[in-house]
């Protein structure tokens, strides 16, 4: 027998077994090169937009550069169009009308631009013992010892008594101030050490250290509050009452990275789910004469469960899929009801060192491409909208056509905890949906990680849903 032949065992298991590939195994150098160009994009995205608003604005403005014009369903539109609509400032849908009637169905990829952050109360300033803080209500689900004693910066609007707008940006470019929420020496935490970790820093401790110099004077109390104000109103025109009328965000104050020494991986705050946001933004503004409209919706609110008017389980999405129909004089519910749509959301990746958490042969890994999660929720898959067989074998011969690295997910082992996305919300269009995105690891904390060739395979995973034939 030649020395590299292979034996009947390896012939069987190549034909029967399935093993996971790991992306920067299979990928030639050429593709893991385009990979990390792309994640340079990607970096450099991420760095500029950490709330809803600021990736809803620059994805709107890259999409005017590219011919996307605000979509009026009074118009004729022809295959290769591109329009947008903006929501309220905070979610946008991207669409390039195809060859095919909306008769026929339209693709979807779905992606959240929000996550969680500290924001800021309606009434935040106080000074305490010649300190002046802000107060914040925790946006969707975090561990608050790990927010801080670390830099934040604040984002956001502002509405004034006259109605007019500011915007608020605070401790991003070089040289600005920046925030923080103390957290007690060890020496003295004998007492906080006690708690369990979930208390270890509580709620009403999420505290935003805003100013410690009072505004010279001979009397008068809480001066150190009142040059706070007085910094502000000389920089935004504000008063204190127009923190009522205030969506302030507190975001982690890092730059974008390179982690590890080979660079494989990219460490930043709010890829969860920015990172399955970019690559299908740039898939639906790369995708040439598709065959069905593609739309990629970008919305807010998913980290709170999708309610309000800019998060999925509001009527926003179904109204603009129905005005496309109006176009063909179609009903908006038969061309949802042959839809197609990939949630890009991200999932948990295994962690070598919290093993416990994961059942290893149904976890992502990082580096072993997209992760298509078929069902989230908790509990005996409550919460979820568990896709359908047939649905993942489109999906899978979809993504292998086209050489796209991917693996299969669930979220933690059974019982462990549990999660949803915006999948659910899409499925109760009666469109075929299934979560695809990009595994990360420490999910949710102010700085997660991500594997730049998972960003890389979303991209050519999306991409490839969009030009798919049928
Ligand atoms: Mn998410
Ligand atoms: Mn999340």
């Amino acid at each position: 027998m030649a020395k590299n032949e292979k034996t009947e065992v390896e012939i069987l298991k190549d034909k029967l077994c399935y093993e996971p590939d790991n992306a920067a195994s299979v990928l030639d150098d050429s593709e893991i090169a385009a990979g990390d160009a792309f994640c340079e994009k990607y970096m450099s995205f991420l760095n500029s937009c950490k709330t809803e608003r600021e990736a809803a604005a620059f994805f709107k403005a890259l999409a005017e550069e590219k011919g996307y014009t605000e979509f009026d369903k009074t118009k004729k539109y022809k295959a290769g169009d591109r329009v947008y609509r903006y929501n309220r400032e905070k979610s946008i849908m991207l669409a390039v009308f195809g060859k095919k009637s909306a008769a026929e169905g339209v693709k979807i990829a779905a992606a959240h631009i929000d996550s969680p952050r500290l924001d800021l109360k309606p009434n935040p300033l106080y000074e305490d013992d010649e300190t002046a803080f802000l107060k914040t209500h925790y946006y969707g689900g975090i561990k608050k010892y790990q927010w801080t004693a670390i830099p934040l910066s604040m984002h956001g609007v502002v509405v004034l008594q006259d109605g007019s707008k500011v915007t608020v940006s605070i401790g991003e470019k070089a040289g600005e101030p920046k925030f923080v929420v103390t957290d007690l020496l060890p020496h003295l935490a004998a007492e906080q050490m006690k708690r369990p970790l979930s208390e270890g820093v509580k709620g009403e401790e999420l505290n935003i250290l805003i100013g410690s110099r009072p505004f010279k004077s001979d009397s008068g109390s809480e001066l150190v509050k009142l040059n706070i104000l007085k910094l502000l109103n000389e920089k935004y025109g504000m008063t204190e009452k127009d923190f009522l009328s205030a969506e302030l965000e507190m975001v982690p104050a890092f730059e974008v990275c390179d982690i590890g020494l080979d660079r494989s991986m990219i460490g930043g705050y709010g890829h969860d789910d920015r990172v399955c946001a970019f690559p299908s933004a740039m898939a639906v503004f790369d995708v040439e004469a598709p065959e069905y409209t593609c739309i990629t919706v970008l919305t807010d609110k998913e980290e709170i469960g999708s309610d309000g008017n800019t998060g999925l389980n509001s009527s926003y999405f179904k109204y603009f899929v129905c005005d496309i129909a109006s176009l063909e004089g179609l009903d908006g519910r038969d061309v949802l009801s042959k839809s197609e749509c990939l949630s890009a959301d991200v999932n948990a990746a295994y962690d070598p060192t919290f093993s416990s958490a994961f059942e290893k042969r149904n976890s992502s890994f990082i580096n072993r491409g997209i992760v298509v999660t078929k069902y989230t929720g908790a509990r005996g898959k409550g919460g979820t909208s568990d896709a359908s067989a047939e649905f993942v074998g489109k999906v899978r011969r979809i993504f292998d056509g086209a050489n796209v690295v991917w693996q299969v997910g669930e979220l933690g082992k059974v019982d462990g905890g549990g999660g949803g996305t915006v999948a659910k919300y899409i499925a109760d269009l009666n469109v075929d949906v299934v979560d695809v995105g990009v595994p990360v690891l420490s999910m949710h904390a102010p700085f997660e990680v991500v594997s730049k060739l998972d960003v890389y395979m979303a991209y050519k995973g999306f991409k490839s849903f969009f030009e798919s034939k049928d």
